[in-house]
């Protein structure tokens, strides 16, 4: 998928996951902090190719990452989505006091980077080192804008016609996670 179809795919994400209230930090949160973070968010998996917005941008992480992994590889996965929410609590949050929606919506977005990939005839390795991949190959082309942006439109205007009391939280525990790092941190 295209680097334009990543971030318009986010925003509709983030605009679904608000109206359906996944998280009550996202039900109630800032857009002026929810946008940059869930771009920011949907950029990152491909800083595993070097060509990328974000490769181009740090070469000292996408050279030895595409060398060691390839493109769609570790970055990919549930381990690496995982591993930038423990990296972002202890090596970003102690040090940064950064509002719990941006944080959120960093999660979501690169979430919402790895579902949009799914979505194309290659998939993604969610399950990486497994090298089994998931794909749901709804785009036919690898890099097909026309279809990207009619996913992202049908997502968008599906979530602005939701009815307003149908919500969708993440289970208890993830919540509960989520909660106890809002409750630690003072918003920007
Ligand atoms: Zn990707």
């Amino acid at each position: 998928m295209t680097a334009e179809g990543h971030l318009l795919f986010s925003v509709a994400t983030l605009v679904l996951a608000q109206k359906l209230e996944i998280t009550p930090v996202l039900a109630q949160g800032d857009w002026f902090h929810m946008i940059p973070a869930v771009l920011l968010g949907s950029l990152l998996p491909d800083l595993d190719h070097p060509g990328s917005i974000l490769g181009r941008l740090f070469r000292i992480i996408s050279l030895p990452l595409s060398k060691l992994c390839g493109h769609r590889g570790f970055t990919h996965s549930l381990l690496a989505f995982c591993g930038l929410a423990i990296l972002w609590e202890t090596q970003v949050a102690p040090y940064i006091a950064i509002s719990a929606d941006f944080f959120h919506a960093l999660l979501l977005g690169y979430l919402s980077h790895l579902l949009a990939d799914m979505l194309t005839p290659s998939g993604v390795p969610f399950l990486w080192p497994l090298k089994m991949r998931f794909a749901l190959p709804i785009l036919a082309k690898k890099n097909s804008k026309k279809g990207e942006r009619f996913i992202s439109v049908i997502i968008l205007v599906g979530a602005l016609f939701l009815p307003p009391h149908l919500t969708f939280s993440l289970p208890t525990q993830i919540n509960h996670w989520l909660q106890m790092y809002h409750d630690k941190r003072t918003p920007f």
